[in-house]
């Protein structure tokens, strides 16, 4: 084994050996959670490697990396999730690798999308993605919508030829309320997706938790983590 690989291999380990015990302490079953490692910053011969590993899920929040990373790893039994502030310009690409689009927060985003996974004939999933620390109406510094948006971008959604609602997504606050409290947030974002569960039955996915805070998420009743450093190791830049 490379070096690269065997250090992957064993962050893998702990990440899962992390997951397990959460899952154990909130009496969970383990396969209520799926893990999706976030790849952004990192080669496509580290998303290789993981995939050999038996990842999955992989994450990229930008789509000039992303799109070049997921053409070169196509071959690979992977689903990919788009995890960033999304401009309206970049969906057609996206669209043309994204399984699960993880950040959608406004109707604009909403048409782009359905019109390109039409033209593409391909089925997207998108989570509503819900700011926290956003004023009512308002929207996230990092994105998201307030949750007082959620329903009606939800029924856009719902609504929209090529898009498949699956559920929420939630990034822990910096900043409002909700600050230092992990696991707060998490648990009203769970409380958001029952109140859209009366609604959209289907939209089971509740995504929460990064490298920090995977613990608390698991607890809330998270479906998905999204875990970056713990696997790659720290990015040498903001990403
Ligand atoms: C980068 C990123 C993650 C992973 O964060 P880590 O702290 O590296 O685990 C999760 N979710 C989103 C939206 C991200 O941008």
């Amino acid at each position: 084994m490379t070096d690269r690989r065997t250090q992957l291999a064993a962050n893998l380990a702990k990440v899962e050996e992390r997951i397990t015990a959460a899952c154990v302490a909130a009496g969970r079953k383990r396969e209520e959670v799926t893990l999706i490692v976030v790849t952004k910053t990192y080669p496509a011969s580290d998303v290789r490697i993981l995939s050999e590993l038996g990842v999955r899920h992989v994450a990229e929040n930008r789509d000039q990396d992303a799109a070049p990373k997921a053409a070169a790893c196509a071959d690979l039994p992977l689903k990919w999730h788009f995890v960033g502030q999304l401009q309206t310009n970049k969906v057609r690409s996206v669209v043309g690798y994204a399984d699960v689009v993880q950040s959608v927060d406004r109707s604009k985003l909403v048409t782009a999308l359905s019109k390109e996974a039409v033209r593409a004939g391909r089925e997207v999933g998108c989570l509503i993605q819900v700011a926290l620390d956003a004023g009512e109406g308002g929207r996230g510094e990092r994105g998201g919508v307030a949750p007082g948006g959620i329903e009606e971008l939800a029924d856009l959604v719902g609504e929209a030829t090529g898009l498949r609602l699956d559920g929420l997504m939630t990034v822990a606050p910096l900043t409002g309320e909700y600050a230092g409290r992990e696991r707060a947030a998490f648990e009203r974002l769970m409380d958001l997706s029952t109140d859209l569960r009366r609604a959209h039955p289907a939209a089971t996915m509740v995504s929460a938790g990064m490298s920090a805070d995977l613990e608390q998420a698991v607890a809330a009743g998270a479906t998905h983590v999204r875990v970056g450093t713990a696997v790659l190791g720290v990015r040498p830049r903001l990403g």
